[in-house]
């Protein structure tokens, strides 16, 4: 839980912080925990972490509050507004939560993501959810192309495999969860629709990765996830098949579209290789998962 509280250029606090006056004037004293600041042009945002126990007591309703630092990267959707089927989870592959906002804000650099979810658990908007945001490149998934169209985008911090992949803190994956949770409720998106940038653009992206846990956020009611999974003969032709039913792109080679499937799957092999274990997860999960030509229900 967390409360933001702007700075004016001085870094003094503003006179109407009416958030400060109104929700945490007592909670400054007892319960704070932690303080990060994270600055945007002349700008400085505080979110101050407390307590839990304090919050859940004391502000009642209050489950997530958001920053808004907005991205010029932005346009239209083609299909508008209701046209969301597609939550897609990233990670930044930046070295600091604040380069990584910098370059989504930075008007050259053409990229933006709907949110930010900090390590610390810091939740900033970048692109209101009704507009496009710039996140999928070209990508694919279930018969979609150009997913940014239809997709709302989460980009959670985190060095990547460029810079030091590393697990990712409690405090952000139970952010991760809340926002999450809000955006499948709002546009009402499938299970499978639930996806990391690796399962729509295999062939160019690895994140969020193998260390985060599709499991844990399937069990919160978030996206698709089965344990169920014997070892089975591998089997090529049944293996693609498979992989088409679940949503991946037809377009590349087994191995790469392997390795998307074990680092949301069985992401304790990662090898882009077809053994038994793996064709069993797949036969599984295509089963569960699968079943509807790709374009029905997106
Ligand atoms: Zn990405």
């Amino acid at each position: 839980m967390r409360l933001g509280i702007v700075l004016n250029a001085s870094g003094g606090f503003k006179e109407d912080s009416s958030f400060l006056k109104k929700r945490s004037k007592r909670l400054l004293c007892s319960g704070l925990r932690d303080a990060d600041i994270y600055a945007s042009g002349n700008k400085s945002f505080l979110v101050l972490f407390f307590k839990k126990e304090l919050l859940s007591s004391f502000l009642g309703c209050v489950a997530l509050e958001v920053l808004d630092l907005f991205s010029p990267n932005v346009d239209e959707r083609p299909g508008g507004p209701s046209s969301v089927n597609i939550l897609m989870l990233h990670y930044t592959g930046m070295q600091s939560a604040q380069a990584a906002i910098d370059r989504l804000r930075d008007p050259d650099a053409k990229v933006s993501s709907h949110y930010v979810v900090a390590e610390d658990g810091a939740v900033f908007r970048l692109v209101p959810e009704e507009l496009r945001a710039f996140h999928a490149g070209i990508s694919y998934w279930r018969g979609r192309r150009v997913l940014n169209d239809v997709s709302i985008g989460i980009e959670i911090v985190n060095p990547g495999h460029e810079w030091g992949y590393r697990a990712f803190p409690e405090a952000q994956m139970d952010a991760v969860r809340e926002l999450c949770s809000g955006i499948v409720s709002r546009h009402a998106i499938a299970a499978r629709n639930v996806v990391g940038h690796s399962d729509v653009a295999p062939n160019r992206k690895q994140d969020p990765g193998e260390l985060f846990d599709w499991r844990w956020l399937a069990a919160c009611g978030i996206g698709f996830w089965t344990d169920a999974g014997e070892s089975v003969a591998p089997d090529e032709a049944a293996a693609r098949a498979a992989l088409e039913a679940i949503g991946y792109s037809p377009e590349f080679g087994l191995d790469v579209l392997l390795t998307a499937f074990q680092r949301h799957f069985v992401p304790s092999r990662v090898t882009g290789e077809l053994d038994p274990y793996t064709m069993g997860r797949l036969l599984a999960i295509a089963e569960e998962m699968g079943g509807a030509t790709p374009t029905q229900s997106m």
